[in-house]
């Protein structure tokens, strides 16, 4: 069945990746074993191991200043581990809280004991992304967290902020794998699970910087992180310190080949650039309800209203009749939410901008 899916994440795979993923599942390697059940030590494991790491690097780029791994936490557990992997307990470090994501990766930095220094605040409409010129870092901070796309309200930052003499960590879940300037010289982490833009869920990627990898050695003995969750211990085991979640790193290759064969991210950029424009030409015509600023808006979730309650609903079974699926709106927002990722077509894009255009004139 032909559907239009804006899931939020996990997230549409390419046609391409499916049909793969289905053709070598049950015999991945030629020898009647599927990747659910060959030995992770094997020689065909390690291969692929070795190349995703190789193509991830590539497909990122990733410069030589930076380490990069697989990791088997999701970007939550990353909220508390790499505070405990960049600062020690007496620290203080600075946060922006923007949406729903990075106000957990606050909580976890209050909890976990250092200062923290809130230089941004967007609650409660989180509407804005604010003025990075005039948030007011402390030079004793170790780095500035940021949430570049805020996957909930739809937001993200044109430019990625960056600081004279403080790097930044960036949660880059909704966006790494989408958008080609990391600003890596001022970059201490970046931190992203798998499942929008370049894979499925049960894996994410670390990228570090190289000296600050080495000297988490000795910060990571002061919160007594466990072995197994560090980071260090992970990229020296080369991303298969305990079994490593074979399956997830499998459709990840899959997903970061066929990203290299659209033409890398430049292109994936370049389409989510297309499919914002089509879906807010559409917002900017009336009717839709939406209050973010023209200079934060997401490029990959559109989160809008209409004017009643009973209309998004409305409008989502008037969808769903098009094969339009997964476009409510988050939990707590309501609303809608449709979310483009790297595999969302630029045709499935186009039937939604349609599907807005035709519900606008028949029942705007
Ligand atoms: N950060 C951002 C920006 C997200 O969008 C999400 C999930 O949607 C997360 C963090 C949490 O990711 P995970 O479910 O992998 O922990």
């Amino acid at each position: 069945m032909n559907v239009h899916y804006f899931s939020p994440g996990p997230a549409r795979l390419p046609e391409e990746v499916r049909n793969q993923i289905k053709e070598e599942l049950l015999d991945t390697f030629g020898m009647g074993v599927s990747i659910m059940e060959i030995s992770h030590r094997s020689k065909q494991y390690e291969q692929l191991s070795q190349e995703t790491l190789a193509l991830a690097r590539k497909t990122f780029q990733v410069p030589d200043t930076h380490s990069l791994l697989f990791s088997v936490c999701g970007a939550q557990q990353h909220f508390s581990l790499l505070t405990q992997h960049l600062s020690a307990p007496e620290d203080e470090i600075a946060y922006t809280n923007t949406g729903v994501w990075s106000h957990l990766a606050c909580e976890e930095a209050y909890a976990s004991g250092r200062k923290v220094h809130l230089v941004y605040d967007g609650r409660p409409n989180y509407s804005t992304l604010g003025n990075p010129k005039e948030w007011k870092i402390p030079k004793k901070a170790k780095y500035v967290h940021i949430t570049v796309n805020n996957t909930v309200y739809g937001t993200e930052y044109k430019e990625i902020p960056t600081f004279a003499d403080i790097p930044v960590v960036l949660d880059m879940t909704s966006s790494l794998g989408a958008r080609t300037d990391i600003p890596w010289e001022s970059t201490a982490l970046v931190y992203a699970s798998a499942q929008k833009n370049f894979g499925i869920a049960g894996v994410s990627v670390i990228i570090m910087r190289n000296d600050l990898l080495e000297k988490s050695r000795e910060l990571t003995k002061l919160d007594r992180v466990g072995k197994a969750l560090t980071y260090h211990a992970v990229f020296d085991a080369k991303s298969a310190l305990n079994t490593p979640p074979v399956f997830p790193i499998f459709a990840m290759n899959k997903m970061l080949n066929w990203i290299a064969s659209c033409g890398g991210v430049s292109t994936m950029e370049k389409w989510a650039n297309e499919k914002a424009k089509m879906v807010y030409s559409e917002i900017d015509a009336g009717f839709y309800l939406f209050n973010i600023d023209k200079s934060y808006r997401s490029r990959h979730n559109f989160v809008f209203k209409l004017p009643s309650a009973k209309q998004d609903e409305h409008f989502i079974q008037e969808a769903q009749k098009n094969g339009i699926l997964e476009i409510k709106g988050y939990k707590s927002l309501g609303g809608i939410r449709a979310s483009m990722y790297n595999g969302v077509s630029l045709e499935s894009a186009s039937i939604f901008a349609e599907f807005m255009r035709e519900y606008r004139k028949k029942f705007g």
